[in-house]
């Protein structure tokens, strides 16, 4: 991924809207890339700053950078999270037409047995 992809992507990261594959890419290019990193938390920072104002939170400061390290260390849990249950489904589905395969040999095996007697 390129900078101006990554650059692209910010919003969408902030309001979590970014499918699975582009988080994935996006936050490996973030770590390498301290330029998008900085526009990240720009950005985020000025997100959270506005959300603050609209909740009239006057009184709490928060540090902005550290919400940031924690949104990413949550989006990377989601993303293992949802791996996860990606593979958990692919071992459901395999298992399934494991079963499928074996009742219909089954089944053949009974019809041709039927066909012989
Ligand atoms: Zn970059």
């Amino acid at each position: 991924m390129d900078c101006r992809i990554a650059e692209e992507m910010v919003s969408k990261y902030i309001n979590h809207t970014l499918p699975l594959n582009d988080l994935e890419d996006f936050l490996e290019h973030i770590e390498n890339c301290s330029s998008c990193y900085d526009e990240l938390a720009t950005y985020f920072i000025v997100h959270k700053a506005m959300q603050q104002l609209d909740e009239q939170k006057e009184d709490s400061v928060l540090d902005f950078r550290k919400l940031l390290e924690e949104d990413i260390r949550k989006s990377r849990k989601y993303i293992r999270r949802k791996k996860f249950h990606r593979a958990v489904a692919a071992v459901a589905v395999c298992a399934l037409i494991a079963v499928l395969v074996v009742f219909l040999i089954f089944v053949i095996l009974e019809i041709k047995e039927g066909i012989r007697f």
